[in-house]
């Protein structure tokens, strides 16, 4: 049922991502999608950086552990949520960086203008745009966060990723390699405007 080439990207993933400090300790989960019903998740507890085979457990679309010995991440039904939402998405990473994590304690959402790494996201062709990454309030009933999500994406909000207050960010892709660009070409882009904020040369 795992796809072990899919599996091993995602524990390349995890690795860079723990190198460039995006997901500290047991922080951020992945995932990709088997079927319709079936998603591959990081068990809940592990070391990103440190992810084997092992680690990646089965849940079905509603984010019930297939084997029930098993628990997955705390935040599975937000992955559940993105793979009904967008039928496009075919893998998704959390990360838990320090950009995104200082940049959304303060704002409601996070305007990138202006960079070339934009293109990267989806119906993007050019560095002359702008997306608005909205920050929703964190939540330890992931229920009603996934739902509060679910609701501002019917209404066009969150289509390029979106960000939980003072705690990380969401991203997804059609492949895992797509996926884990636009992690990258995010967390750059909120370096870029923590950055920016701290010379006070932040716009907003
Ligand atoms: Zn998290």
């Amino acid at each position: 049922m795992m796809d072990a080439s899919r599996s091993e990207s995602l524990i390349a993933a995890g690795r860079l991502f723990h190198q460039r400090g995006w997901v500290p300790a047991s922080g951020g989960n992945f995932s990709y999608k088997i079927s319709t019903d079936r998603i591959a998740i990081t068990a809940s507890g592990c070391h990103k950086g440190e992810l084997s085979a092992e680690n990646l457990m089965l849940v079905d679309s509603a984010g019930a552990a297939i084997d029930p010995a098993r628990r997955s991440s705390a935040e599975t039904l937000l992955h559940c949520q993105i793979y009904a939402r967008d039928p496009l998405a075919a893998a998704v990473f959390h990360t838990h960086s320090v950009a995104s994590t200082v940049l959304s304690r303060t704002r409601n959402s996070l305007r990138l203008a202006d960079f070339e790494l934009l293109k990267i996201l989806e119906g993007i062709e050019t560095h002359e745009a702008a997306v608005e990454i909205p920050v929703f309030e964190n939540d330890q009933d992931i229920r009603r966060l996934a739902a509060q999500v679910d609701a501002a994406m019917l209404n066009g909000q969150g289509r390029h990723g979106y960000l939980i207050r003072g705690h990380g960010l969401y991203v997804w892709g059609s492949s895992v390699e797509l996926a884990r660009y636009r992690i990258e070409a995010l967390e750059f882009m909120f370096q870029c405007e923590l950055e920016a904020a701290r010379v006070g040369g932040s716009s907003d």
